[in-house]
Parts: C-alpha cells; structure tokens; sequence
C-alpha cells in the first residue's frame, strides 16, 4: 500500500472505516493497532484527536494512546538520549521507519532532510547493537557530503551518548591518519562519504566484514555527484547477509536500478 492509500484511508468518512480496510492497509506497514491509530490522528488531527476513540465502523473501536518515542520499546538509554535532544514526539517518517526498522526489513525511503530521517534510522541502529557493542564496525552509512556524514556522526553522538556504542566519521579534506586511529580505537558505527572511505579500503585501514546495517543517505545526491559507481565497489566489500535502508528524496533511474540491487523485499514508505 502506498502513502495514498493510507492518506484515502483517513478520508473515509467514519461508516466506511472498516476494520478490514483500516487492517489492509495498515498491515504491509507493520504497525501494531495502536501506532496505526496515532498515524490516523497525526495525519488527520481535524477528525481524529490523539487519546481518542478512533471512529471504525464495526465491533472494534479502538482507543488511540499518546504516540510518544516510549511506543517503540527502545532501551532507556536510547530513550534518555532522545529526551536530551528534546523530541517531544516521533515525525511521521520515524513513526512509519522505525517499527519496520527494529524488525530488520530492508527499507526504501522517499524522503528530504528534515524530516527526522537521521533518528528514524540511527534508533533502530543504536537498539540494534545496544546489548553487544563488540568493538566492530556493525553498521556503514554512506552519505554524499563531510557536512551530512559529520551531522548523522553527531546524531549518532547525541542520541547514543549514554549507551557505550562508538561512531566515527570518515570523509575527505582532513588526516586520514587521525581517522586511521579512531578506526583501530574499536567503533561500531563509521558515517562516511564514498571516496575517503574506499581510500581506507585500499589501504587495509578499515574492516567491513562485520557490517550488518547499510544505509545510503541521499542517494540522489550521491548520484548526482557521480558517486553510485563507488557506492557498488564498497558495497562489495560488505557481507551479502545484511539490512539495507536507501533513502532519498528523488527516484532518478539509477537510484531506482540500485534500489533494485541492493534492497530484499523493501518496505517502501514515502513522506511528503
Ligand atoms: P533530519 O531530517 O534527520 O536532518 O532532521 C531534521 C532536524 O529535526 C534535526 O535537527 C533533528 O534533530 C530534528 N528532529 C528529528 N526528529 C525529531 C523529533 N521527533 N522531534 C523534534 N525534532 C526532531
């Protein structure tokens, strides 16, 4: 089901809301019941009020509950980090990323910056590795610019800062030496830009052969920039078992054709 789908779904007037209809489209997304009623209200607060019943014709009729960062079930020290950066509330992309997200499916992303993107995919990251940092490198974002790879790096600083889980950033223009230190110095999360980090791949100064979460940040951009060709060779490097999220706010061919490639039964979600 698609973004439209779900918007048509809270057009409907109360007497067609369905059960069925709410069920179908809510399903493929992976909502449980109560975060598909939040959806309603966030999108359609003029009909449907946070806390309350949610109009479904039928038997059931469900009480929506506050839609806060506690509904994910994220580890406290995850949740203290949000609290820190004083997110009030989960966006719409974080709503709709991370549940799909936290259970491991691969993800396509239609979305720009500023819509939470970062957080909806470095919370699930943190969860992720929260119980085993293992001092290996887990996950690998790729990003077009040093200006967004250092912001996720911050992003994941910020938001992991009382959990024990290391990251660093890798890009052109500054010591690679100094990055060679931190790379040994045992991180789980680098954020990186695909020409410095294919530089440390040559030279045997990076290991990806742990990595279980890819995410290709602006993939559009990358694109546009001609990275896509290095953004194929390091995905060579990384193990073929793993969950791969791709965002972007445009869906050139390329980006499409790499989607295509890369990602295992997406979950496809869309946001403005
Ligand atoms: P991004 O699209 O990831 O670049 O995020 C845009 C901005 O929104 C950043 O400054 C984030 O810190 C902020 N942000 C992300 N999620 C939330 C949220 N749930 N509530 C308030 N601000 C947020």
């Amino acid at each position: 089901p698609s973004h439209l789908s779900f918007q048509k779904l809270a057009q409907e007037n109360s007497a067609n809301l369905t059960e069925s209809k709410f069920n179908a489209v809510f399903a493929a997304w992976h909502f449980r019941r109560e975060q598909a009623c939040e959806m309603l209200c966030l999108y359609q607060p003029q009909r449907f009020e946070m806390g309350s019943n949610i109009p479904i014709a039928g038997k059931y009729k469900d009480k929506g509950t506050k839609m806060s960062f506690q509904k994910f079930e994220l580890h406290e020290k995850i949740l203290a980090g949000v609290q820190m950066l004083g997110y009030q509330k989960p966006t719409p992309i974080q709503l709709q990323a991370i549940p799909p997200v936290m259970e491991g499916r691969d993800l396509m992303g239609l979305a720009q910056t500023g819509t939470g993107k970062t957080a909806a995919f470095v919370l699930p990251i943190l969860q992720r590795f929260m119980e085993k940092p293992l001092g290996r490198i887990r996950a690998l974002i790729i990003a077009p610019t040093r200006e967004l790879s250092e912001q996720t790096h911050e992003a994941i600083k910020q938001l992991g800062r009382k959990t024990k889980l290391r990251s660093a950033a890798v890009y052109g223009g500054v010591s690679i030496h100094n990055q060679i230190n931190r790379l040994r110095g045992n991180v789980e999360i680098v954020s990186a830009c695909p020409g410095r980090l294919l530089d440390h791949i040559e030279r045997g100064t990076i290991d990806l052969s742990h990595v279980e979460v890819l995410v290709l940040d602006e993939a559009d951009h990358m694109f546009d920039m001609g990275f896509l060709p290095d953004v194929r060779r390091i995905v060579n490097h990384l193990p073929q078992k793993r969950q791969t999220l791709l965002f972007s706010a445009t869906m050139p061919d390329d980006v499409k054709s790499l989607a295509m490639d890369l990602l295992r039964n997406p979950v496809n979600i869309q946001i403005g």
